[in-house]
């Protein structure tokens, strides 16, 4: 699974790249990177932020800011086209109020935002509540 998404987004398979990649995937919600360091164990800490910076210009991953919130990184939908460096997505970011974990979630189709006298290219929509876990 790793290697198959390095694959697809042109970066070299290397076995720090999948590791990290695998953290993403073993979790169901946004991760910061002290998460990932707490999960890594021994690491070089500049290796890592290249790791990221590379996965975020690839569209690997995206990062997100909720407001009064550390940032955070989640899995690009395999439909992201990092082109131009814009991530293109189809989900909104949910956090939840009880246990503070950032959420990717799908929707159908996004509203679409139309600003007379401005050319819409990135919209981010956020929401809060109560996640499935928490409910
Ligand atoms: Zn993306
Ligand atoms: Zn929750
Ligand atoms: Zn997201």
């Amino acid at each position: 699974m790793e290697e198959k998404i390095l694959r697809q987004k042109k970066l070299r398979v290397t076995p720090f790249r999948t590791e990290v990649l695998s953290i993403f995937l073993n979790n169901d919600h946004a991760i910061s990177a002290q998460n990932i360091e707490e999960e890594l164990g021994e690491h070089d800490r500049i290796t890592l932020y290249r790791t990221l910076k590379s996965f975020v210009k690839n569209g690997v991953i995206h990062e997100i800011v909720m407001p009064g919130d550390v940032k955070k990184m989640a899995l690009c939908d395999p439909v992201c086209d990092h082109d131009d460096g814009l991530h293109e997505h189809n989900h909104i970011h949910f956090q939840c109020k009880k246990c503070e974990e950032v959420f990717c979630a799908d929707v159908d189709k996004l509203p679409k935002v139309e600003l007379p006298g401005f050319s819409v290219e990135e919209v981010e929509i956020q929401a809060k509540g109560i996640c499935k876990n928490c409910k």
